[in-house]
């Protein structure tokens, strides 16, 4: 990406304040929120809305950031099923522990939503042009160079029109496109999270009463979990996630995988007996990576831009959300106090990359087999029953959050890590979701 690039005479030039590269949750809060600060923002999406995305289950840390957006009775008209809280069962079918978000200490929103993601996304991006953002779908930026203060941007049309964006600063709001860290090959893969989800929408699973009812439900073995998610119009996503290899050598189709492990799945064989596949199975590779820097020379990167983190908490619209919302505030600030942006970003990316960070720690911890000992099986002991409300709260996603939460985290960490070599809890013998 050369610097000091000079753009043909009498170009066709639109100058703004802020590009935002993709409409997705991270693009779309970022543009909006800009927009309704008084930025001429321009946000590029090369889709066209509404597409079909995966991450369906949101946080109640993500109720707060809608209703920002004034977006939360469209999204809840249109379809939001409210979830009070996660259950989670081994595969083997043990009773399984429900985390009901009130129960949080701290407290956290008591619901979240399950969403249906072509019209969730579609609700934001739309929002964000109500707000004064220019939004141009099926338009790609194709690449990128930095000239004296500004980012020169080539974007392309789906008629394969091509015109140029120069923006005082740029988002990189393109998920796991990577637009930035590909160009400036700073996309690090994490060893060890080579996974990879098969997963499609049934219709006919039956529902729990009451509260229970918008749960999201992880069955999980020791190589894998599956999770159910109840969206609108009676339709439920189901997925599967395993390590890459275990697909790979175990010889089937990604649709035959998804239906030989639900059937191989006490705790969902019967609750899917009589559902009925309506939509194809779709495979998506989860690899985990993390890109930086997130902040330099004025382009920042938010949600999957930044890093890909493993979906079994549900972090990732809200991380996306929140991401593109805290760029939003920083970038607001540096276009009114242009002398400060050099402190204003490199203090908001550190926050950014240290809530990854907490979030990654979890992720960690979960694919340990202590972890469901521990969290499957709670103990009398007051000492360990007092950290599942903090739990509950990262759960939720309050995390990183007050010192105290942190403390949890960490104790919660030594706890694992106690039962790893004191066997403080009975070992659950958790099979292979392959090995039937
Ligand atoms: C299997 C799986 C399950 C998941 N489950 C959950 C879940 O239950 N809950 C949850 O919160 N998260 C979940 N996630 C994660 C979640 O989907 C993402 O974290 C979230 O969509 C990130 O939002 P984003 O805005 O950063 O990126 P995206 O939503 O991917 O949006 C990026 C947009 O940028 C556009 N774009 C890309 N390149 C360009 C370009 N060059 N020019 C213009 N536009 C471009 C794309 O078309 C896209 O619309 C899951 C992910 C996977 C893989």
């Amino acid at each position: 990406m050369p610097s000091g690039a000079t753009l043909p005479w009498k170009m066709d030039v639109r100058s703004c304040d802020v590009l935002v590269i993709g409409g997705g949750p991270a693009g779309s809060t970022a543009g909006h929120l800009l927009a309704r600060a008084g930025h001429d923002t321009v946000v590029v999406e090369r889709e066209d809305f509404p597409r079909f995305h995966i991450g369906e289950s949101l946080l109640p840390a993500n109720v707060a950031l809608i209703e920002r957006l004034g977006v939360r009775d469209e999204i809840e008209r249109l379809g939001g099923v409210p979830k009070f809280g996660a259950r989670i069962t081994s595969a083997r079918g043990e009773p399984p522990i429900r985390i009901r978000f009130s129960d949080g200490l701290p407290p956290s929103p008591p619901r979240a939503l399950q969403v249906v993601r072509a019209t969730f996304d579609d609700i934001l991006l739309r929002a964000a042009a109500r707000a004064g953002a220019e939004v141009r779908e099926r338009c790609e930026a194709e690449r990128t160079e930095r000239d004296g203060e500004s980012w020169i941007t080539h974007v392309k049309d789906d008629a394969g029109r091509t015109s140029t964006i120069r923006a005082r600063y740029l988002v990189d709001a393109s998920g796991r496109d990577t637009f930035l860290a590909r160009a400036r090959r700073s996309k690090e893969m994490a060893r060890g999270h080579r996974r990879v989800a098969a997963y499609a929408h049934f219709r006919g699973v039956p529902r729990a009463d009451g509260e229970e009812s918008g749960d999201i439900q992880l069955a999980v073995r020791e190589d894998g979990w599956l999770w159910v998610i109840p969206l609108a119009c009676g339709s439920t996503s189901v997925g599967l996630v395993v390590q890459s290899e275990a697909l790979r050598s175990a010889g089937r189709t990604p649709e035959e995988s998804l239906e030989h492990a639900i059937a191989h799945t006490p705790a969902l064989r019967d609750l899917l007996a009589e559902a009925e596949r309506i939509s194809p199975t779709h495979v998506t590779s989860n690899y985990s990576y993390h890109c930086g820097p997130l902040a330099r020379e004025g382009a920042v990167q938010v949600g999957d831009a930044i890093a890909f983190l493993d979906p079994v908490f549900s972090t990732g619209v809200w991380l996306a959300m929140q991401g593109g919302a805290s760029a939003a505030d920083a970038l607001d600030a540096c276009l009114a106090r242009p002398e400060r942006a050099a402190g204003l970003l490199e203090s908001w990316s550190r926050q950014q990359a240290e809530r990854n960070a907490y979030y990654w720690r979890l992720i960690e911890a979960f694919y340990r087999p202590e972890f469901l000992d521990v969290l499957l099986q709670p103990s009398q002991a007051p000492f360990l029953r007092s950290l599942v409300p903090a739990m509950t709260s990262v759960f939720a996603g309050l995390g990183p959050g007050p010192v105290r939460l942190r403390a949890r985290l960490r104790l919660f960490e030594f706890i694992l890590e106690m039962h790893r070599r004191f066997e403080i809890r009975p070992r659950l013998a958790l099979g292979s979701v392959f090995d039937a």
